[in-house]
């Protein structure tokens, strides 16, 4: 690749190779540790705490601060294997129709929670497949939405978007229901990478979708790219990074594959034997960086690349680019409602979250229940931790200056941490008071420093490799 080699910021492969070296010597190759979308993470969450939690979180917050709202459509028509999320595979729009009925229904639940006058600055539908619904579903949902918690103003909606199972029609109902941004998933065009993922979608059906999202004044555009698949290689990598570049989006996020077949069933379906190994898979990550900030984009914290007029670049540079459970985002409400089944909510006092399995979920409904049945209660430490952990995510660096205005006297108790992240990633890693700052070169490891802040999780094999 002769724009690889002649790349100006060709630091980043002596980097990248620093980096490895470093990660072999502490034998932290293959560590894996949480993604840190939120702290404590999900697994930590304890059915102690539940809807009567939601109940007290959802009463007392302040109608004057708008809030975020999540909805979950845990239907997809195909599976693909690669896949890690809590979706289930249906060929009739029987039980997609009965599952907007209850998230209708628990939309009324917190109607009689939540207080009056409350607004929505941000609105986002993921799943599964949000575009699984039909034209009258989405008019359905967005309708109850609204009448539940009416648009603030500026307000942004965001959606999920499978080119492969979206038309004209469904496209117009949400434009008409307000969506204002389209994310794409894309992971690979290769037909290789998507045989060995038992996922098809062609470029040309991926722009068909991206042109009928411009003619109906869709101009914000995300797209998901996933390395460390099977059969990938820089060459294919390559090839479909220029395919992207293509569709002219505004933000290109590159998650690294997670192969947790323990957690995620389908992916024993994924030929392990075909997965790039450790160093391939940091090549891979590294090559496809390299290429997006050499055509212009922002990178932003571990996987996220921005054009820099973005409001996710613009976020960064104000320093005020938050985590939350899509990854990187310019999201200013402290307050995230989730609807449908697993969704998390995130308030001040701690996290919910709602029944996992679709079935339990329904039950729950059924019964007149909130679906909270598991969560965490923040302790001061907990969003001590938690707000030093954000830091690390989103910006390489802990502020004690501004850890200390938050959190007073407190902040002392990460005095041993950080001593220890100092001689456990020498070079890598320095204090220069009020600064604790992760050298370019250590960037890499930023999951595995986070980790350190982190009381709760041990290394674990159900998180994705860090590197
Ligand atoms: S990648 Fe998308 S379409 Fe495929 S199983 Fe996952 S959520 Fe469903």
């Amino acid at each position: 690749m002769s724009w690889l080699k002649s790349d100006a910021s060709g630091d980043l492969l002596k980097w990248g190779m620093d980096t490895l070296t470093h990660l072999r010597k502490l034998g932290l190759f293959s560590a894996r540790v949480p993604r840190y979308t939120s702290y404590p993470t999900a697994p930590v969450f304890s059915t102690a705490t539940g809807a009567s939690f939601q109940t007290k979180c959802m009463e007392r917050l302040d109608p004057s601060e708008p809030v975020s709202v999540y909805v979950h459509i845990p239907f997809c028509e195909r599976l693909c294997w690669f896949c890690a999320c809590r979706t289930q595979g249906t060929t009739s729009l029987a039980p997609v129709e009965r599952y907007v009925d209850a998230s209708i229904a628990e939309l009324d639940l917190w109607r009689d929670a939540l207080p009056e006058d409350l607004r929505m600055g941000r609105l986002h539908w993921g799943g599964g497949t949000p575009t699984i619904m039909t034209p009258a579903m989405i008019h359905k949902l967005g309708a109850a939405l609204r009448a539940a918690l009416p648009a603030a103003a500026p307000f942004e909606f965001s959606v999920e978007i499978d080119p492969t199972a979206v038309d004209a029609a469904k496209i117009a109902a949400l434009t008409a229901e307000g969506m204002t941004r389209a994310s794409i998933g894309i992971q690979d065009f290769a037909p290789e990478v998507q045989g060995a993922i038992g996922r098809e979608q062609s470029f040309e059906a991926t722009q068909r979708c991206v042109d009928m999202l411009r003619d109906a004044g869709i101009t914000s555009l995300n797209t998901d790219l996933v390395y460390g698949l099977p059969h990938q290689t820089e060459e294919r990598l390559a090839e479909t990074i220029e395919q992207v570049l293509a569709l002219n989006a505004d933000r290109i996020a590159l998650f690294g594959y997670a192969h947790v077949p323990t957690m995620a069933k389908r992916q024993t379906l994924v030929d392990e034997t075909a997965l790039p190994d450790d160093e391939a898979r940091f090549h891979l990550a590294n090559f496809a960086a390299l290429r997006l900030r050499k055509v212009g984009f922002e990178q932003i914290g571990i996987d996220h690349f921005a054009r820099p007029d973005d409001s996710l670049s613009v976020a960064k540079r104000a320093k005020k680019l938050k985590r939350n459970f899509q990854g990187y985002t310019d999201d200013t409400c402290p307050t995230l409602l989730g609807l449908g089944a697993s969704s998390i909510s995130r308030f001040r006092q701690g996290y919910v979250q709602n029944a996992s399995a679709t079935a339990a979920y329904l039950k729950r409904i059924d019964a007149g229940q909130l679906a909270g049945h598991r969560g965490h209660f923040h302790t001061a430490e907990d969003r001590l931790r938690g707000r030093a952990i954000e830091m690390l995510m989103c910006e390489f660096h802990i502020d004690l200056d501004i850890l200390e205005e938050e959190f007073g006297a407190m902040v002392s108790i990460l005095g041993p941490i950080h001593d220890a992240v100092l001689r456990k990633f020498p070079g890598l890693v320095s204090l220069r008071e009020p600064v604790l700052a992760i050298a370019p070169q250590g960037r890499p490891l930023v999951r595995m420093i986070a980790h350190c802040y982190d009381a709760y999780t041990p290394y674990g094999v159900n998180y994705s490799k860090a590197s």
